[in-house]
């Protein structure tokens, strides 16, 4: 069993790792900024240290730090949470290297689901369904990739195999700007990720996006959690989130989770990870594989009752999954509102003082967050300072009970998404459920 570990993250994902160690005995050694002196959990941990300055490259993402940090406080392992070096298989890969264990996927594995064609080619080879496409990289044969767009049919969508972030791909609707669009795109590629290589997708117009949670132990085993909705987006930045998906039967449901559990078992995957689709008529098909925690990896544990940051501590352990497929039951239905500094109206970020909090309670209610009466939200990081999670024993019980628990917090110095969150939670079309990816966008006016 771990023993010590680095918390390589801050915010509200740092003091989940926190808390889940904390239970399992874990030592913790925070490391943070210069900014991030009074996080909560640098405060709570056992050890803390300072990596750098405030900008996340001379901290968060400076990897020597990271390390000389572990070797220091004599750590056996590093967790990464999310966003930052969590999918970077150099670090990954330098963790190792240098003797520690990584919370995570093996270095080859973050490689493979990283490049979004060897990604696919995996998917399909274990059953996985995938966007119709070019199946592997355009290359520079114009006739070639003309003819490929007509058989998959307008619209297209051009992408960068190195893309992320929603950065890196195109949509083309006719064959009179397919092949400008293409240089475009191949051009900003290896601008933006040294990686030129291109393929092409059937664009799907009026998509939900559906993703699935897996674990899966050094032991070969793997399985699902069931999935998430997460169609409320803003920029393709997810807003709210569900589980299970609305519309989703247990049938479907079985029959995709175990198509991406063989994925994990045929590609050695080993950690949490997630396998994120479009859903549009009935049918799957992947995008794209995130391989560490979800932000919104709440509302999988609220339905299921498994804890998924104490699994990885687990599986990182090298012990094996403490969950048959058939132990896990969905119960009930849990939705999250990621709480976000920033104005309600423009949405420009709203760093400040936290002069008053108040956060609500309840049957069903829990609050990830790292805020407390006095902290101040530095400018230097994303908006999100927590979440809100409502669950219920179906649906319109776990929207009320959001509604309840957003009425009741108070968050007093500076401006957040709270007022957003109260007109979604209100809407028609939304309690109705199944909008698809654009709804919250045209909601909005955007
Ligand atoms: P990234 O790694 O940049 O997040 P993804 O492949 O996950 O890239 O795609 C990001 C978003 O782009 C998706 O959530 C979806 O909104 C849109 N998108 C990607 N591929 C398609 C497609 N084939 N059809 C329609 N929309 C797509």
């Amino acid at each position: 069993m771990l023993e010590k570990i680095v918390i390589a993250n801050r915010g509200e994902i740092a003091l989940r790792i926190l808390r889940a160690c904390r239970e399992l005995d874990i030592k913790t050694v925070a490391i943070h900024s210069e900014a991030d002196r009074d996080l909560k959990h640098v405060r709570l941990a056992d050890e803390s240290v300072c990596i750098g300055p405030a900008a996340s490259a001379a901290s968060y993402l400076h990897v020597p730090a990271i390390i000389s940090a572990a070797e220091v406080c004599d750590a056996q392992a590093i967790h990464p949470g999310y966003g930052f070096l969590s999918e970077n298989a150099d670090f990954a890969e330098r963790v190792e290297q240098s003797g520690f264990v990584f919370i995570g996927p093996r270095p080859e594995t973050i490689r493979l689901m990283g490049d979004k064609i060897t990604a696919i080619e995996a998917m399909k080879a274990a059953g996985v369904p995938t966007v119709p496409g070019s199946d592997g990289p355009l290359d520079d044969n114009d006739e070639r990739t003309l003819s490929l767009a007509n058989d998959i049919g307008y619209p297209v969508i051009v992408k960068a195999a190195g893309g992320g972030g929603g950065r890196g791909m195109r949509v083309v609707h006719s064959e009179a700007s397919l092949l400008n669009s293409i240089s475009l795109t191949r051009a900003e590629a290896g601008a933006a990720f040294g990686n030129e290589t291109l393929y092409m997708e059937k664009y799907l117009e009026n998509p939900r996006h559906v993703e699935f949670q897996v674990l899966a132990d050094t032991h070969g085993n793997a399985i699902h959690l069931g999935e998430r909705d997460c169609s409320m987006q803003r920029r393709h930045q997810k807003v709210v989130e569900e589980a299970p998906a609305p519309g989703i039967t247990d049938e479907v449901r079985q029959k995709i989770g175990e198509r991406c559990a063989e994925a994990c078992r045929q590609i050695g995957y080993r950690g949490a990870g997630t396998f994120e689709f479009l859903y549009e008529d009935g049918e799957f098909y992947f995008i794209e594989m995130n391989t560490r925690v979800q932000v919104e990896h709440p509302v999988t544990e609220m339905i299921t009752g498994v804890d998924i940051v104490r699994e990885q501590l687990l599986i990182a352990s090298g012990e094996p999954l403490h969950y048959t497929q058939d132990d896990i039951k969905v119960r009930g239905h849990a939705v999250e509102c990621r709480i976000n500094a920033e104005d309600p109206t423009n949405f420009m970020p709203c760093p400040g003082d936290i002069s008053q909090l108040h956060v609500p309670g309840g049957p069903g209610v829990r609050v990830d967050t790292h805020l407390y009466n006095g902290y101040r939200v530095p400018q230097y990081y994303d908006s999100m300072i927590g979440k809100l999670i409502a669950h219920g024993e179906n649906r319109d019980v776990a929207i009320a009970r959001m509604r309840t628990a957003l009425s009741e917090m108070v968050i007093d110095g500076i401006k957040t998404n709270i007022p957003l969150h109260t007109e979604i939670m209100a809407d028609s079309n939304f309690v109705a459920g199944g909008m698809n990816i654009h709804y919250l966008e045209k909601k909005l006016g955007l």
